[in-house]
């Protein structure tokens, strides 16, 4: 399968090999599986040293740029097991695709889509024994970019390291999709127009933090980001993009400039849209929506990302006030988005939007 990727391959030896952690004991990025991805690129010679190898650790200058200046982009996606043994990828593409964006915006290098696709094809192949069969479990998989240049002065670094880390995850919730409650941030923000909200880059995650900290006190799981200028029109919610159902019409905020285009809130848009559901991409404030919820037209709303897939939003806790949606109830839409979303993820629905690619 690598023979003509042009990628030297190292297995580790059968006595090296890790055990593999229990499926009702996964947790979420926490466990490391036998293999992993690397490649180097310098300016002389682009990408080269291509590898799959043991997973291990690096030896870094403590000089190198990414721990100053931050210069380093990921993506987040999934392997799942389907029911019939098989393995299978969602948009796989579709994430290497968004990660050369973010490599634009960052002044790093890009990769070649298509190749890194078959490349973790064969790295999810070589770890199949990793990806966990439990309902809700999957293959975590995460693509990193960093600059390893040793020097301090501040300018796109010249060389960079392309690893692929992949981890198996429990499922994100212990009885399928269950409402959270969520704190409306109208203090910190977490991304400007012109700023680097619209790819993933390492930072806006550093910088969501604090936020975060203060949301968990206060008995949320995730922050609802406002816009930076006037603290009034919603953008995402921690690292999903999100949804209202309001008096029969789907709306999302639209992609301006400082909101991550998820993959799933594109698959999101398609599905619902198949099944005739009226969709807009439109700015909405956060009073249109408490406004909403008050006169009864708000019927759910819920977040969409590769982590939990599709996340139902009971309570928005905002200015110190709990506003309850759908009587803090799993809306229908969100149910069935959840349940046909995973299904077409795990092979066992027919991929009629062509999304699914099967390893090996
Ligand atoms: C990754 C991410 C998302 C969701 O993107 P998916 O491709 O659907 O997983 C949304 N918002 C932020 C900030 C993210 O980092």
């Amino acid at each position: 399968m690598w023979e003509d990727l042009e990628v030297a391959l190292e297995k580790i030896e059968t006595g090296k090999m890790k055990k593999k952690p229990s499926s009702d004991d996964l947790g979420f990025g926490v466990h490391f599986t036998d293999h992993m991805f690397l490649m180097k690129w310098d300016k002389a010679s682009g990408w080269h040293d291509a590898r799959i190898c043991p997973y291990q650790d690096f030896v870094m200058n403590p000089a190198s740029m990414v721990f100053h200046y931050g210069q380093a982009i990921f993506e987040g996606m999934k392997a799942y097991r389907g029911k019939d043994g098989q393995l299978y990828l969602f948009r796989p593409q579709d994430n290497f695709e968004r990660m050369n964006r973010s490599a634009i915006r960052m002044c790093m290098p890009r990769i070649q889509a298509e190749k890194m696709v078959k490349v973790l094809k064969a790295l999810v192949y070589l770890d199949k024994e990793w990806v966990p069969a439990a309902e809700g479990t999957t293959l975590y998989i995460r693509p990193t970019m960093i600059a390893v240049e040793p020097a301090l002065g501040v300018r796109p670094a010249a060389e960079y390291y392309f690893f692929i880390i992949m981890s198996p995850v429990g499922s994100y919730y212990v009885e399928g999709c269950a409402p959270t409650k969520i704190f409306v941030s109208d203090e910190y923000v977490r991304a400007v127009k012109g700023g680097v909200g619209e790819v993933k880059t390492t930072g806006n995650y550093a910088a969501s933090l604090y936020m975060s900290e203060i949301a968990k006190k206060a008995g949320c799981t995730q922050v609802l980001w406002l816009d930076a200028c006037e603290h009034k029109y919603i953008e995402e919610v921690g690292t999903s993009n999100i949804f209202f159902m309001l008096d029969d019409t789907l709306v999302t905020p639209p992609l301006e400039g400082s909101i991550l285009g998820g993959i799933t809130k594109a698959s999101v848009i398609q599905l619902a849209g198949s099944w005739g559901v009226d969709i807009v991409e439109r700015k909405i404030s956060i009073d249109e929506v408490l406004e909403a919820n008050d006169n009864g037209i708000l019927q759910e709303v819920f977040g969409s990302g590769t982590a939990a897939v599709i996340s139902p939003v009971g309570e928005l806790f905002y200015k110190e006030k709990t506003h309850v949606i759908n009587g803090g109830q799993t809306g229908k839409l969100s149910a069935r988005l959840y349940t046909e979303l995973q299904a077409i993820q795990n092979g066992s629905q027919d991929d009629r939007f062509k999304w699914v690619q099967r390893v090996g």
